[in-house]
């Protein structure tokens, strides 16, 4: 893998840890879920494009309990000099989420802004429950208040990539997670 101009990799989690640790929550979650879904229900997964969409394909394939899958599309813009901040939706939802069960999937929770939109906006469709799972919770730049219920790794600053992370639409494809880093 070529990195960025006067870039470099740092291996943080490996593969096989995320393997791992992916498994383990899929138990998690299908345990809470099967005593809540009713015969001949199905829990509504729902991917934060584009990111979420390799962690989504893994955790759903260690989920055994009946489900559909749906996707969002979000752009979310923070200023803090300015205090301004915005999401907008680029998809929306195919599904309609009253009544179901939901659970969202989402690859990183950073300054909360978009988890933060997203569960508003998706309690404002009226679920009969709604869960957030992440794969990484970057919790040093937390300024939105947003409560997550699986989180596969906890890590404390720096630019991920890979495991669906880009850095310039790049790296998205790596199996590992990395810190991206410029040359000193
Ligand atoms: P927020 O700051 O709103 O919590 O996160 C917004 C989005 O920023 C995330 O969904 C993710 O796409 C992106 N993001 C946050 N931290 C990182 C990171 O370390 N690496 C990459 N590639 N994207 C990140
Ligand atoms: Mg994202």
């Amino acid at each position: 893998m070529t990195p960025l101009p006067d870039h470099e990799l740092i291996p943080l989690i490996s593969h096989e840890t995320i393997n791992r640790r992916v498994a383990e929550l899929g138990v998690e979650i299908s345990s809470h879920y099967k005593s809540l879904l009713v015969p001949g229900e199905t829990l509504l997964v729902i991917g934060v494009l584009n990111g979420a969409f390799v962690f989504m394909a893994d955790l759903i394939r260690h989920l055994s309990v009946p489900l559909e899958v749906d996707f969002i599309r979000l752009s979310s813009y923070l200023d803090n000099r300015s205090s301004s901040s915005k999401v907008v939706m680029l998809k929306d939802l195919e599904r309609n989420v009253q009544g179901r069960h939901v659970l969202i999937i989402e690859d990183i929770a950073d300054c909360g802004l978009t988890l933060n939109w997203l569960l508003e906006f998706l309690k404002s469709r009226d679920p009969a429950s709604l869960k957030l799972a992440v794969a990484i919770n970057k919790k040093a730049r937390r300024q939105f208040e947003v409560s997550l219920d699986y989180v596969a790794f906890e890590v404390d600053d720096g630019f991920l990539v890979g495991y669906g992370l880009d850095a310039s639409r790049r790296y998205r494809e790596l199996a590992g997670i990395y810190y991206l880093e410029e040359k000193k």
